[in-house]
């Protein structure tokens, strides 16, 4: 038997095993598994180049746990060691810049790991004591017995091994008795092993008898050895690649498709991306591709490695060419890393396009569910936007798509304003704004529906891709203005006049719930509505972009204003202005009139106080103008309740801002109601 000190030059490795790693207990099990299954493929390889004549044909990994005694035995039958292989992989840790490197990182995990190869040495983290006992495959190699109590002595001493293979010996230490917990260490196989590329036995199958949970004969294998992602496309069907979701993710729905992904220059990637179908909901997507190291599970938080919006796919990625251990910041500018991920994207837009190309109208039937996933993507990734531009598709209400170049040719004759721009009409809401729609659309015009929740950024980011492309929502303006065709304009109502027939409609708005209305006037044409609500395209878009982008709160806060525009044109409308002039004519003449001598009274007080310093201007002339601006003010204000008052008691007024508001889901509770009495009282 011999002693030593491991060679650990710069500082005693156990205190920083324990004090480091002490985050992430479980994956001393993941490296002991993985080196068995690394000695384990050796040996085949071994074999398989005729060098070594054993049989490996049942060459494989097992896990005892042994509760009585405490501890967990990993044994595998692999290559082994000597006694010199013990001491140069075991005890020689090559430790040079260890305090800078530790500092560094002393809070990523994987980094210390990877970095001084503690693959063996995690096991510390758990253990009093770890033994290994070895044999190596070399003709008339002496098994060796290795000892280690966490301190820097190990003992090394001959042993008796019958095959060739290695059993690491884990004496779990009292705070880590979870570790003796048979679900624990199913858990953690489950999650870092379970397509480790030989088999890993854990104890046997179980099965129910008599209410009972009994142990058969059978070998509990924990892992399939050959995953869907390391074989060829060639030799999968459809449907293997859909029971191999369902092993990944048991509880998801069945995904739209998937990429099988196999490259090996200029970096080794493998794996398999499934397009999920996403709900509008984006963050809980998130963290489901998993990565693996040649089979060995390393995360499912791939951020940095794949481009964020291939975040939102599931499946697995495997790559040795993936620097796992090491930290996240490192990740993302190593050049490897930039490759992998720029290639990924590359390799989703390709097979988009060639779904898209192959067949069109399955490719429409998955456009729903997939263009959130493709708006993210033409969002944040400009690459991806300029692959993804030949089969984006819009859809419009009769539900038919088009790319957004035929889009263009389908509205170019129709939909260009005076100043060349094309204009798509849009609908963010086809039932509620379905009056605007049938508008646009008995104009000619073709309306689409946009209406996921990345609509509002991705309308503005087509509008910067494409100069002469302007979007405008059905609802924010009288279809008559919509596109605007010419400047001949029609005669409007003047400013005074629209000042002055406004609190006639004004009054009629509901006065709760949060909105505002503004009164407007315009020439519609006699076949046009009477009353329309719209809201105007700019504010809308700067409320909706306040959802995606800090700093625009103002926009969101502001409360909601709404345009009710009364069409002159309109025979009803005309009839009511008509019953007002009937009606209100005289009074208001003669409250026009009182108006018109008090403010002349007014301008001539003014003009001769112009230029006077205050004590100047004498008391009286002083004292008459506050009469008079309290006066003016007192019959302006008799003037908007008379019209108030008449247009509250025009049920036909009444009526059409009520339809109006009605076309809008805007007319609510007891307001409804009474719509419907008073237009059951019309109809009789
Ligand atoms: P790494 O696996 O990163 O090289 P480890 O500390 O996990 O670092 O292992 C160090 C070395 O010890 C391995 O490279 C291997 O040569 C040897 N080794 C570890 N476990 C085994 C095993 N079960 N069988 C044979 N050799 C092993």
């Amino acid at each position: 038997m011999s002693t030593g000190k491991i060679g650990v030059t710069s500082e005693n490795l156990f205190p920083i095993i324990k004090k480091f790693l002490y985050s992430d207990h479980d994956i001393f099990l993941r490296e002991i598994v993985s080196n068995a299954v690394d000695a384990t493929q050796k040996l085949k390889a071994l074999a398989s180049r005729g060098e070594y004549n054993g049989d490996v044909s049942d060459a494989g990994v097992r896990v005892r746990l042994d509760k009585d005694a405490g501890t967990i035995t990993v044994s595998d039958s692999g290559i082994g060691m000597t006694a010199e292989e013990v001491e140069k992989y075991i005890n020689q840790i090559a430790f040079s810049g260890a305090n800078e490197f530790l500092e560094k990182y002393k809070n990523d995990v994987n980094a210390i790991i990877g970095h001084f190869g503690l693959g063996f040495y995690s096991s510390f983290m758990v253990s009093s004591k770890v033994e290994i006992i070895t044999r190596s495959w070399q003709e008339g190699a002496q098994a060796v017995k290795w000892s280690c109590e966490g301190n820097p002595e190990y003992s090394l001493e001959d042993a008796s091994r019958d095959e060739v293979g290695t059993d690491i010996i884990m004496h779990i230490n009292s705070e880590s008795e979870e570790f003796l917990e048979e679900h624990k260490i199913s858990e953690i196989l489950e999650k870092y092993c379970k397509f480790l590329p030989v088999p890993v036995v854990f104890g046997k199958k179980k099965t129910w008898k008599e209410g009972k949970e009994v142990e058969t004969d059978e070998d509990n294998q924990i892992n399939e050895t050959h995953p869907a992602w390391t074989r060829k496309p060639a030799d999968l069907k459809d449907e293997d690649y859909l029971t191999f979701y369902r092993r990944l993710y048991p509880m998801a729905d069945d995904p739209l498709f998937h990429i099988h992904l196999n490259v090996d220059y200029p970096f080794n990637l493998t794996g398999i991306l499934y397009f999920p179908k996403i709900k509008n909901n984006l963050e809980v997507q998130k963290n489901k591709i998993q990565l693996y190291s040649n089979q060995v599970f390393v995360t499912d938080s791939v951020e940095g490695i794949v481009p964020e919006f291939l975040t939102l796919l599931h499946g697995v990625l495997d790559s040795p060419d993936i620097p796992l251990n090491v930290s996240r910041s490192y990740l993302q500018s190593d050049s490897n890393v930039k490759k992998i991920s720029s290639h990924i994207s590359k390799k989703v837009s390709d097979r988009l396009s060639q779904l898209y190309k192959d067949n069109r109208t399955d490719f429409e039937k998955k456009w729903d569910d997939l263009k959130v996933f493709i708006e993210y993507g033409m969002l944040t990734d400009e690459k991806f936007y300029e692959r993804s531009e030949s089969f984006f598709l819009l859809k419009n209400t009769e539900g038919k798509y088009f790319t957004l170049e035929e889009y263009g040719k389908l509205i170019g004759e129709n939909q260009t304003d005076k100043d060349k721009n094309l204009i798509c009409l849009y609908t963010n809401h086809a039932e509620e704004q379905y009056t605007f729609v049938e508008a646009a659309r008995a104009k000619g015009y073709d309306v689409l529906v946009m209406d996921d929740i990345l609509a509002t950024p991705m309308i503005n980011k087509l509008e910067q891709k494409k100069e002469n492309q302007r979007f405008v929502r059905v609802d924010s303006d009288v279809v008559e203005h919509l596109i605007r065709k010419d400047d001949t304009s029609v005669k409007e109502l003047s400013w005074e006049e629209k000042q002055e027939l406004s609190p006639l409609f004004q009054g009629l708005t509901p006065e709760n719930g949060g909105v505002s209305y503004i009164v407007d006037f315009k020439t519609l044409g006699e076949n046009g509505s009477p009353m329309v609500i719209t809201r105007s395209e700019w504010m809308r878009r700067m409320k909706d972009m306040s959802q995606f982008q800090g700093g625009m709160n103002f926009y969101g806060d502001l409360p909601e204003s709404l345009n009710l525009v009364v069409n002159t044109d309109h025979p009803l409308v005309k009839k009511v202005l008509k019953q007002k002039d009937k009606e209100l004519g005289e009074s208001l003449k003669g409250l026009t009139s009182d108006l018109d001598v008090r403010k002349q009274e007014l301008k001539a007080l003014e003009e001769s106080g112009k230029g006077k310093k205050d004590e100047e201007v004498p008391q009286a002339d002083k004292e008459r103008i506050e009469i008079l601006n309290k006066e003016i003010s007192g019959l302006e204000e008799q003037k908007r309740d008379q019209l108030k008052e008449f247009g509250r008691n025009n049920k036909l007024a009444k009526q059409m801002v009520d339809l109006a508001l009605l076309a809008n889901g805007l007319l609510r509770g007891a307001d409804l109601d009474r719509f419907v009495r008073r237009s059951v009282e019309l109809i009789k």
